[in-house]
C-alpha cells in the first residue's frame, strides 16, 4: 500500500524545475513564488467532480490532461502566460495504474505550456480534482469580460459543437458511426486550451473568455459585464469535424449552446481584423469571425434570411441542470 508521501513522490514530483520565478516547489508546507517583476499574477482555480464533470470509470491520462487543460483555458482567455499549479486530490484508492495514467496526461500538457506542478494536498475520499493555476500578465493587459465595445467584431477560435456531439452519443440520444464518435469524443476529453492565441490577443482584442458551457451562454457574460447586445449570424459559427455533417438544426443547437469547447471567444475592433487573422496563423491557431457587439442587451441570432432565430438558448448551470 503506498504511503501518501511515496504517492506525491512518485506521480506528482516529477518535473526539474529550473524556472527561476519559482524559488521553492514541492515538499515544504508552502510553495514560493517569484513573479517577473512588473508582472501582475493571474490565479484561477476548476475543480472536476467525478460523475458530475466526468465518468468515473473515465480514461486517466485523458483526464489528467483535462483537469490541466480546463485551468490552462482561463489564462489563456485573459491573455496570460501560464506558469505553475497546484493540485487538490482527493482519492478513493492509492491505485498506481490510476495514477501513473493521470499524472502523465497532466505532465505532459504541463510540459508543452512551461507551467509547473508547485504544490497540492492529497486525500482520500472521493474522486475530485482541484487545480488552482497561476500565470503571469503585464499590468493592464488582460482580456477581461467586461471590455467589449459597440463596434466590435465578436469572433471565435476554433471550431465547436464536437464535444457536446459526443456527450449525445454517450447518452445514446444521437446514433454516430463509432469512429466518428472516438473522434469527437477526444475533443470532450482532450481540449486544446488556446494559450498560444491568448497571449498573441493582448493589445489586439478588448474583451474575451473561454467557452466552457456553451457560446451563447458564455458570451452572455461579455454582454452583461459590458452592458452591450450582439448580433451573430448562426451559420457562420464553426462547426466541429464531425459535427459539419450533421443535420442543420444539430448544428446550429450544439455550436450556439454546446459546452465543453474550451476555445476563446473574444471582441476587437474593426480594424484590427488584419492583426486578429495574423495572431491566428502566427498561433496556427483557426479564427472566425461570427458577429458583432452593438448597443442594447442580449443576443440576437440571425438565420440565413438575416431573420432573428427563434431558439431555446440555454446554457449550462450545474444548479439548473439535475
Ligand atoms: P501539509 O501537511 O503541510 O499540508 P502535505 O503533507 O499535505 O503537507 O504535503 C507535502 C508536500 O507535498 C507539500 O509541499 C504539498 O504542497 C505537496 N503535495 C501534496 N499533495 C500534492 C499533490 N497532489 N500534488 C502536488 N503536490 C502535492
Ligand atoms: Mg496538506
Amino acid at each position: 500500500m503506498l504511503s501518501e508521501f511515496d504517492l506525491i513522490q512518485n506521480y506528482f514530483v516529477k518535473q526539474l524545475i529550473t524556472d527561476s520565478r519559482i524559488a521553492m516547489g514541492i515538499g515544504d508546507d508552502c510553495a514560493l513564488l517569484q513573479p517577473t517583476p512588473g508582472m501582475q499574477l493571474a490565479i484561477s482555480s476548476d475543480m472536476l467532480v467525478s460523475g458530475r464533470h466526468f465518468f468515473a470509470d473515465a480514461d486517466p491520462h485523458m483526464l489528467g490532461h483535462k483537469c490541466l487543460a480546463v485551468n490552462l483555458s482561463d489564462l489563456a482567455a485573459m491573455g496570460a502566460q501560464p506558469l505553475a499549479f497546484t493540485l487538490a486530490l482527493s482519492l478513493p484508492e492509492a491505485n498506481p495504474k490510476w495514477l501513473s495514467g493521470f499524472s502523465r496526461g497532466m505532465f505532459q500538457l504541463a510540459q508543452q505550456h512551461g507551467c509547473y506542478l508547485i504544490g497540492g494536498d492529497t486525500t482520500k475520499g472521493p474522486l475530485n480534482i482541484c487545480i488552482t493555476i497561476f500565470g503571469e500578465i503585464p499590468p493592464g493587459q488582460a482580456l477581461r469580460r467586461d471590455a467589449a465595445q459597440v463596434g466590435d467584431d465578436i469572433w471565435i477560435s476554433g471550431d465547436l459543437g464536437d464535444a457536446r456531439l459526443a456527450l449525445a452519443g454517450y447518452w445514446n440520444d444521437i446514433k454516430l458511426e463509432q469512429a466518428d464518435h472516438q473522434q469527437a469524443a477526444l475533443r470532450m476529453h482532450m481540449p486544446t486550451p488556446r494559450n498560444a492565441l491568448g497571449v498573441a490577443l493582448r493589445g489586439i482584442a478588448h474583451a474575451a473568455l473561454d467557452i466552457s458551457d456553451g457560446l451563447a451562454g458564455d458570451l452572455g457574460h461579455i454582454l452583461e459585464r459590458s452592458d452591450v447586445g450582439a448580433i451573430m449570424e448562426i451559420d457562420l459559427l464553426p462547426a466541429g469535424l464531425i459535427l459539419q455533417r450533421q443535420s442543420r438544426e444539430l448544428r446550429r443547437q450544439f455550436t450556439l449552446t454546446g459546452g465543453d469547447d474550451y476555445e476563446l471567444c473574444f471582441t476587437a475592433p474593426e480594424e484590427k481584423r488584419d492583426a486578429v487573422m495574423a495572431a491566428g496563423a502566427h498561433t496556427s491557431t483557426p479564427v472566425s469571425r461570427v458577429g458583432k457587439i452593438v448597443e442594447g442587451k442580449g443576443l440576437t441570432v440571425l438565420d440565413q434570411h438575416m431573420q432573428p432565430l427563434q431558439m431555446d438558448i440555454q446554457t449550462f448551470d450545474h444548479f439548473k441542470t439535475p
